[in-house]
């Protein structure tokens, strides 16, 4: 890697005529089918993160917007084309809608990239083509979804038989809230299954980042998915996403976002008892034990926690090394952070964007600040480059306990914080020491090792000599407070599905 220094940062390319065009375009809420205004004239401004320029806005959805993108979306739900279309009609739509994502690939990648931070060419080789493949993977389930018959033990009046099955129907009205980290990615693992099992949503994008979500929905109208199946409201969590949270007419919220929010979330959806999975926090863990290829542990260890910038809900940011090779993973780690390229999203040069906005930049050198008053020792980065957007450079902590919270506390931010262990025996529990249960991975050649291990560790998933790797028909999601429901797979059709039981009498 190229050693220019952190601290020079190139200025933000202009953006393309296409993605110019888009921006000055007025964004509206997207509500049967129809790009409407919102009742409300108050607009959220938009942000480069690389310029900490307004680059857009978007409407702040009300309370009366929410009202009517879930009177649009049950209307959709209850009759018309949707309720009666085909399984395979439905598989076919899922279909036209990711060849328009591949036909618009470069496009989008863009859009996330000025919106996000993060570079285009990450967007365009991990979050396009994993948004379209999700699609693509989703559309086979909407003609596999099935029930069973079985045999009962019924005492009816003589002479009386059972004919019994059950079936799966749609849960029904799906509001959708998702983060910033990966835009269009999360509103394709949250749109799929429930376009795949005939529900009807209404997603609200983060605030920060509602742009690709807003041309992912003009994609859907040109699709031709019948008006009202997916509505689109743009706002704050705390007013447009409570108000979704709190309808009486939504059957199911889907979240991913902060532990924080998923409380609050899953508290007011008792009052409606609502169906609810969260996708929340985690501080997961990635442990090298003393047989490993250094090599492959240090580029490993490094794209665990440095990837996205950071802000990823599975982001190895507690790394635990066997004292036999701690010295060296930190090293090498530290060395391969100092030499990561900071700069805007649209220059081919990056290699690592800036955070999504001023308040995660603040957030993430807040917890920095901390680690160091409570005596942590900065190996590399530790603060912002002088420059504008939102940058934070890639750090690298030790002399680390157990109890400070930059070990304790999700920063969703370029910062690992590294530990030592001796006993093989005792790493599991170090490793769970955590309220979160998302992810962890383990680096080891020796399988005995690896297999004592992984049952051991309270985790959705655990990667082996990898990290952070997903796949649509890989289960994802937490223990503990990382929430709970899986994402992707079969397994996520019982998540967007209600069983029903047929008794019939012959
Ligand atoms: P962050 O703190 O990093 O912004 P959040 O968990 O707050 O992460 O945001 C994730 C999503 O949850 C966003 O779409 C946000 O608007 C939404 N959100 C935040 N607060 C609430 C809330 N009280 N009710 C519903 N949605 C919310
Ligand atoms: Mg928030």
């Amino acid at each position: 890697m190229n050693a220019v220094p952190q601290s020079t940062i190139a200025a933000q390319p202009a953006p393309s005529a296409r993605v110019a065009e888009f921006l000055k375009r007025p964004r509206r809420l997207l509500i049967g089918g129809e790009w409407v205004e919102a009742q409300s004239s108050k607009r959220i401004p938009v942000m480069d993160p690389a310029t900490g320029k307004e680059i857009a806005s978007v409407p702040d959805a009300s309370a009366e917007d929410v009202n009517r993108a879930v009177a649009a979306a049950r209307a959709a739900f209850e009759k018309g084309p949707w309720a009666d279309m085909l399984p395979a009609q439905r598989e076919a739509l899922l279909w036209k809608l990711s060849d328009l994502i591949d036909q618009h690939a470069d496009e989008l990648a863009e859009l996330e990239s000025l919106n996000n931070g993060k570079t285009k060419f990450m967007a365009s080789i991990i979050d396009v083509p994993s948004t379209r493949d999700y699609f693509r993977y989703m559309a086979g389930w909407a003609t596999k979804i099935e029930g069973s018959t079985f045999q009962t033990s019924i005492h009816g009046p003589p002479g009386m038989k059972f004919h019994t099955y059950f079936t799966r129907e749609p849960v029904g009205v799906v509001a959708q809230i998702i983060p910033w980290n990966f835009p269009l990615a999360m509103a394709a693992w949250k749109l799929g299954p429930a376009l795949a099992t005939g529900c009807t949503v209404v997603l609200k994008p983060a605030e920060q980042t509602p742009l690709t979500a807003l041309r992912l929905g003009e994609l859907i109208i040109e699709a031709g998915f019948p008006p009202g199946v997916v509505n689109i409201v743009t706002g704050h969590g705390e007013t447009t996403g409570a108000a979704l949270v709190a309808h009486p007419d939504v059957n199911k919220i889907a979240f991913t976002g902060s532990t924080e929010v998923g409380k609050i979330i899953n508290k007011a959806a008792t009052d409606t008892v609502k169906r609810v999975t969260l996708e929340l926090g985690g501080k997961s863990p990635v442990i090298v034990f003393p047989d490993v290829d250094l090599d492959s542990v240090v580029g490993g260890a490094a794209n665990a926690i440095f990837f996205n910038s950071g802000q990823v809900c599975a982001a190895g940011s507690r790394l635990f090394a066997h004292k036999s090779v701690f010295d060296k993973v930190v090293e090498g780690v530290s060395n391969a952070a100092s030499t990561i390229r900071l700069g805007p999203g649209l220059d081919p040069q990056t290699q690592m964007g800036p955070l999504v906005s001023r308040e995660q930049q603040e957030r993430v050198l807040g917890y920095i600040q901390s680690g160091r008053k409570e005596g942590a020792a900065i190996v590399t980065g530790g603060e912002a480059p002088p420059h504008e957007g939102y940058y934070v450079k890639p750090t690298v902590m030790v002399n680390v306990k157990p109890d400070m919270k930059v070990v304790r506390e999700e920063i969703f931010g370029p910062v690992l914080v590294a530990q030592r262990f001796e006993d093989i025996d005792e790493i599991a529990a170090m490793a769970n020491d955590t309220p979160y249960g998302l992810a962890a991975s383990v680096w080891s050649n020796d399988v005995r090792t690896v297999n004592r291990i992984v049952p051991k560790l309270r985790a959705g998933t655990v990667w082996v000599n990898c990290h952070g790797f997903v796949d649509p028909a890989m289960p994802f999601g937490g223990f503990k407070q990382s929430g709970f429901g899986r994402e992707h797979g079969r397994v996520v059709l019982d998540q967007y599905t209600e069983i029903k039981s047929v008794c019939m009498a012959v």
